[in-house]
């Protein structure tokens, strides 16, 4: 069990277990493709100083996090840019966002664990997620990246581009959608997992599996083909944490929990909860399609898989969560 004593942070020798944390795109940057690299920094210090706090607390860190904001940023950016530098494919947006905010979270989370008192090596990793060319939504794509579009822009780029584009009816434009399929396995997990046994946790905080991996489809052993897709980073977090077996799965995000009757005069913001009691709420559709639903068929598949808890919170009420105080804690049964 664990044993902690506030004098002795640097000495803590005995885990309170390994925790995996995803932090939201949304999280690191506010959408819409604003923002200035400076403010993406002051966000990360803030979270940083939560992440290190549990790691002063005893907890073995593992990091992964989403990138729909980033990703919109950089399809822009190829797309204003298109007339003189080709466009690069998304999986290799996706690997460009690992490293950007891979090397954002090197920066803050360094310095925020050496003031901690808790120095660790922050090891960003590219990391490449398998995905089934058989799967279903590579014919049926329902994944909206980039900006809105008018419809006679939609015509065109549908022609043009080839791509899929959907109404949103709510926001009065078209965007592009992408298939999101399902991960089954992180390739560069097999190495992390091999050293479990040499205790790197006490050295070491990976941050992998950024937006959910980089899509590939595996041709033949170890050859490996990028796809035109995106991740859900909280299906791949329920993959990772199963995969470097984490007792404790937290998903960061920007409301402190999942709720019932969400926006609603009804709304109740959920506590602890028993998974059985979770999947009612997720069939019955409480959960937003995209937005938190994923999120809590992470923390099921997870927990199935022989998690022991997860958290769903935002950043300010980590530490209050682990403790068991806020939040939404998802448990079995
Ligand atoms: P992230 O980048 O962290 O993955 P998402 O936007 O995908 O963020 O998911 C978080 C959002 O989910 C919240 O901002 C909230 O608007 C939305 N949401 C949908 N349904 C619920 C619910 N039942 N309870 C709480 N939040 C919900
Ligand atoms: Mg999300």
């Amino acid at each position: 069990m664990g044993y902690y004593t506030p004098g002795a942070r640097r000495r803590t020798r005995f885990s309170m277990g390994r925790v995996l944390v995803a932090l939201g795109g949304n999280a690191l940057q506010r959408s819409g493709g604003g923002g200035t690299w400076k403010e993406q920094v002051a966000q990360m210090r803030v979270t940083a100083e939560v992440l290190a706090s549990l790691v002063s607390d005893g907890y073995e860190l593992v990091v992964t996090h989403g990138n729909g904001p980033q990703v919109g940023t950089l399809l822009r950016q190829n797309e204003l840019a298109e007339r003189e530098l080709p466009r690069r494919p998304m999986d290799v947006l996706g690997a460009e966002t690992q490293g950007q905010i891979g090397y954002l979270i090197q920066q803050e989370l360094t310095a925020a664990l050496v003031r901690a008192e808790v120095p660790r090596t922050v090891l960003a990793l590219v990391s490449r997620t398998v995905v089934s060319r058989r799967d279903r939504a590579f014919s049926h794509p329902n994944k909206p990246v980039g900006r809105y579009y008018t419809e006679v822009e939609a015509r065109t780029l549908r022609k043009r581009e080839g791509w899929d584009m959907v109404y949103d009816g709510a926001r009065g434009g078209w965007r592009r959608v992408v298939p999101s399929p399902r991960p089954l396995r992180w390739v560069e997990g097999e190495a992390l997992r091999k050293l479990l046994p040499t205790g790197w946790g006490a050295h070491i905080v990976p941050v992998v599996t950024g937006g959910g991996g980089v899509p590939v489809i595996e041709r033949r052993r170890g050859i490996f083909e990028g796809a035109e897709a995106v991740i859900d980073k909280d299906r791949t977090a329920a993959l990772v944490a199963t995969a470097l077996a984490a007792d404790t799965l937290a998903i960061l995000t920007d409301v402190p929990a999942a709720a019932i009757g969400f926006r609603k005069p009804w709304e109740k913001w959920l506590g602890e909860v028993h998974a059985a009691e979770m999947d009612v709420y997720l069939r019955r559709g409480e959960f937003g399609e995209g937005s938190m639903g994923p999120k809590v068929e992470a923390g099921l598949s997870f927990l199935r898989a022989g998690g022991r808890r997860v958290i769903i919170t935002d950043p300010p009420s980590l530490s209050r969560s682990m403790r068991g105080e806020t939040g939404t804690r998802m448990l079995l049964d």
